[in-house]
């Protein structure tokens, strides 16, 4: 189960809600594939077949290009820590900043008016 995250900016000018984690359907490639490029998929797509262990979830960012928080999927191949393919993000832009787990709450800004903002979980999703 993901969680959805809502990030609002201290002084009210921004807000946004991100959905992170894990969904019920992403133990299979097939569900996720379409958020990778064409040369990602055919890497997960073998590295799943191979049976080697990875994992996938979507995790915080923050994009380069629109200058929001957004959520983009991450597929790791366990054991292997620099091995991990980063799709494009929920904004639709790829070059994001990925932020880990945990990691939002405490370093976010506002990239508007660089104030801190308020993270809080608001709920989840499959
Ligand atoms: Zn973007
Ligand atoms: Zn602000």
């Amino acid at each position: 189960m993901g969680s959805i995250v809502k990030l609002e900016c201290s002084r009210g000018d921004y807000e946004e809600t991100i959905n992170i984690g894990q969904g019920m359907r992403d133990y299979d490639p097939v569900n996720f594939l379409d958020m990778f490029s064409k040369e990602a998929r055919t890497m997960i797509q073998s590295v799943a077949d191979s049976g080697k262990l990875w994992s996938y979830s979507k995790k915080p960012a923050l994009c380069n290009k629109c200058h929001r928080y957004t959520a983009v999927p991450v597929f790791e191949i366990s054991g292997t820590k620099n091995d991990r393919l980063i799709g494009i993000s929920d904004c639709g832009h790829d070059g994001c900043m990925v932020f880990e787990n945990g990691e939002i709450e405490d370093t976010v800004k506002c990239p508007k008016c660089n104030s801190v903002m308020t993270v809080s979980n608001v709920g989840f999703w499959d």
